[in-house]
């Protein structure tokens, strides 16, 4: 099992995302990456820290919001997606 290098979730064969030509691409799943392009070209690392930070929040109510937010500043920067991201200024 790998993990996706967009969103960061953990993934099995069934969710991987699809390239152009249709096979399987294991780097990303399925939400983030679709026949070869991301499903979200616009979205900036910031906005993907928030999502998964506000999304571990309510699996987790009692997560402090400076907890989920450490996790997921500490994790997706380092992603393939992200790796290279211009914009990214330690929020
Ligand atoms: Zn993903």
């Amino acid at each position: 099992m790998g993990f996706c290098n967009s969103c960061g979730r953990p993934i099995v064969k069934s969710d991987y995302g699809t390239n152009k030509d249709g096979s399987l691409n294991s780097d990303y799943c399925k939400d983030c990456f679709k026949d070869g392009e991301f499903t979200e070209p616009d979205i900036t690392l910031n906005e993907m820290i928030i999502r998964k930070s506000k999304e571990m929040m309510e699996k987790n109510p009692d997560l402090h919001e400076t907890i989920a937010t450490g996790i997921t500043t500490g994790f997706l920067p380092g992603l393939k997606r992200w790796y290279n991201e211009p914009d990214y200024d330690n929020i």
